[in-house]
């Protein structure tokens, strides 16, 4: 294309701050503004077990079948926003972007570990059709170049589509990806990094790990584009010592 068609594009189709859909002047993909107060993760209070920061840490209270989870945003404010543009506003040129910042969350985190593979967890048919396109897996291809790791795709299956799980309860999310993902041939990798587009209760990413332990692989992590903050557990009500001594005393 010559320099007037280009020109012709950029006044009918300006690019836009994939956040705000402010009109940049460049090719960036955020205005300064949302660059400023994107939801960055604080990987120094991070606990890679679990994906969520050290002060809403379920470790105790839920176990994994993977090993490692990393992502490269909270799923709020702007990054929210943006990754949702590209996700349901079909705005398929900001893969790369999300895709290089989902290596450099796996980078920080996992340091210089070493993968045999990398895998994506499939969508249904039905979400493909709503989405027009392989949203988790555009990006997943992108990051297994930008890592330098072998893309095995098609052997993580999933079967026929049931609730969507966003409209679900803790429990429900449980119940709804269970049995839901199945492979179809054994895998001898020692190591695999496991990518899912957004990271909520890990239920999805676990019963995945599951699958691909039972078919041969040895140890699983998990990437994200985004991660879904828990809030923190309101404390226990304080008891007054009074009142306890007071209730054993009435008990005798
Ligand atoms: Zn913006
Ligand atoms: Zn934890």
């Amino acid at each position: 294309m010559n320099r007037a068609g280009k020109y012709l594009i950029e006044c009918l189709y300006p690019n836009k701050c994939a956040a705000c859909g402010e009109i940049l002047g460049d090719e960036s993909v955020l205005c300064e503004y949302c660059k400023s107060c994107i939801n960055q993760i604080d990987y120094k209070n991070w606990c890679s077990k679990c994906g969520q920061s050290k002060d809403v840490c379920r470790c105790n209270s839920r176990e994994f079948r993977f090993l490692g989870v990393t992502a490269a945003y909270i799923n709020e404010g702007a990054a929210k926003k943006a990754y949702y543009s590209y996700k349901f506003g079909r705005r398929k040129e900001l893969g790369p972007f999300f895709a290089e910042k989902t290596a450099n969350a796996v980078r920080t985190v996992f340091g210089n570990m070493e993968f045999d593979a990398l895998m994506c967890v499939p969508n249904t048919k039905r979400s493909l059709l709503r989405r027009g396109f392989d949203h988790g897996n555009s990006i997943a291809l992108l990051l297994s170049k930008k890592l330098d790791l072998p893309y095995v795709r098609g052997v993580l299956r999933v079967r026929a589509f049931r609730k969507p799980q966003h409209k679900s309860e803790f429990v429900k999310r449980l119940e709804n990806v269970r049995g839901k993902y199945y492979t179809v041939k054994s895998l001898n990798l020692n190591r695999v990094l496991l990518f899912d587009d957004i990271f909520t209760t890990g239920s999805t990413l676990d019963e995945c790990a599951k699958e691909l332990m039972f078919a041969g692989v040895r140890e699983v992590y998990c990437a994200s584009v985004l991660s879904v903050r828990l809030r923190k557990r309101p404390a226990e009500p304080a008891v007054k010592v009074d009142s306890v001594i007071q209730d054993k005393t009435q008990e005798i």
